[in-house]
């Protein structure tokens, strides 16, 4: 079974996910929200003490507080940064974002321009297991699930909360999209699956189906 490793970032206390292989030793990234140097210090510390290689980052979507470590993944590790190309339209405007939170990016905001956009559903291959990115637009156009179907594991980003669901008041934000994600999760994902989402506390999307008022 893959390990989880968080850490909460930035002001906006965002998680940020390593997920790694201990018989492989190889890891991968959900979100890179290391906005201060103690931030990139640790996400760079726990994969040392581990001996642990980062293969690559998945962006749930591209609003600030998830991204903020991007260019620092990409320019130490040298690996591919995926996020769906729906969200590419919020990257020139990182610093407008901050400016709009009373958060000065100076020129963190540069993400790499990466090749790894892609559009649709996507898998990539880690450790023999399948990643699937599905989308999910709603609280961003680009928004997308990190599903692990064999680890019974999905990241659901800024999609779905313990207890909430995403606002949809930020740039590019859908009700209606929210509303057809929510329903497509859950009859997607089976109930038993454990989510991990961009804020808050872990739950399972059974969990989600009995309390959250939002998503029954
Ligand atoms: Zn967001
Ligand atoms: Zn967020």
């Amino acid at each position: 079974m893959l390990q989880v490793e968080p850490l909460i970032c930035n002001p906006f206390a965002q998680n940020t996910f390593i997920v790694f292989d201990g018989e492989s030793r190889s890891a991968f990234a959900v979100d890179a929200g290391m906005y201060e140097e103690s931030e990139r210090l640790a996400f760079d510390r726990f994969l040392r003490q581990r001996e642990l290689k980062l293969q690559f980052l998945i962006n749930t979507h591209l609003h600030l507080d998830h991204v903020f470590g991007n260019r620092f993944v990409s320019e130490t590790y040298g690996v591919p940064v995926y996020y769906h190309q729906a969200d590419e339209f919020l990257l020139p405007q990182m610093k407008e974002q901050g400016e709009l939170f009373g958060i000065p990016i100076g020129d963190i905001h540069r993400c790499p321009q990466s090749d790894a956009a892609f559009t649709g559903e996507k898998t990539v291959g880690f450790a023999g297991r399948e990643i699937r990115l599905i989308p999910v637009p709603g609280h961003s156009p680009g928004s997308v699930l990190v599903w692990l179907p064999e680890e019974t594991l999905c990241f659901s980003g800024d999609l779905l909360f313990r207890g909430g669901v995403g606002r949809t008041d930020l740039p590019g934000g859908n009700t209606a999209q929210l509303k057809e994600s929510l329903r497509k999760l859950k009859e997607t994902v089976p109930s038993e699956t454990r989510i991990l989402p961009g804020h808050g506390l872990n739950t399972t999307i059974g969990n989600e189906k009995k309390y959250n008022p939002f998503f029954i």
